[in-house]
């Protein structure tokens, strides 16, 4: 549910910064197709740069943590967040698009792409390398994507993006792969590998606790 409602927010958002008339975008006469790619570039950009700082911060990490809690990545990982999370997340991407001034419909083909490439990018799904490798020069692939889930600290912190893989690039935290290779290489946490810390209640009190890396 929290998932659904998150577009609508930020939608909402964009329908009023629109009949507001405020936000960058908004302050030039540009053709609105390059509006739209504009504001959805820099959309992707904002959630790379939103994603760095869940894991940079210690009280928002223990939000994001329960979506690395998973030990088998697939495209349901991509639907397992705190509700927390989501609602940080919505406050976050409602002040990014009224600042651009974001089309509405640049932001509902975001939230759709992005919600298609969360569904992708987690998939538990072997692209033949050569489609992998000619893939990621754009986009987030499954492999490039399963470094971020690795239980090392340093594969944890890289490779942040979510549809387009150029801000990885950009920023300095691309990792090609995993040190133990995709087959061999650990997911998740390594303190909630117990099936009781995989239970509902347990993953909603996770924010409450702290872990070693704060
Ligand atoms: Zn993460």
């Amino acid at each position: 549910l929290a998932t659904a409602l998150v577009p609508l927010g930020v939608a909402g958002a964009a329908l009023w910064a629109q009949a507001e008339g405020i936000g960058l975008l908004q302050q030039f006469a540009l053709p609105s197709w390059l509006t739209v790619l504009i504001a959805w570039l820099l959309l992707d950009a904002a959630i790379y740069g939103q994603h760095r700082l869940m894991h940079r911060f210690g009280w928002l990490w223990r939000w994001h943590r329960v979506h690395h809690t998973d030990t088998e990545l697939d495209a349901s990982s991509a639907l397992r967040f705190h509700p927390g999370e989501l609602l940080l997340s919505v406050a976050y991407k409602m002040a990014v698009v009224v600042l651009l001034g974001a089309p509405p419909l640049a932001v509902l083909l975001f939230e759709a792409l992005l919600a298609f490439a969360a569904l992708f990018n987690h998939a538990n799904w072997a692209l033949r390398p050569k489609a992998d490798r000619w893939l990621r020069h754009l986009l987030v692939t499954p492999d490039m994507h399963r470094v971020h889930h690795s239980t090392v600290r340093d594969e944890t912190d890289s490779n942040f993006g979510n549809v387009l893989s150029v801000w990885d690039r950009l920023f300095r935290s691309y990792r090609d792969a995993p040190r133990d290779g995709q087959l061999a290489m650990r997911i998740g946490q390594d303190e909630d590998r117990e099936p009781q810390a995989q239970r509902l209640r347990a993953l909603l009190m996770q924010p409450l606790r702290r872990d070693a890396r704060m």
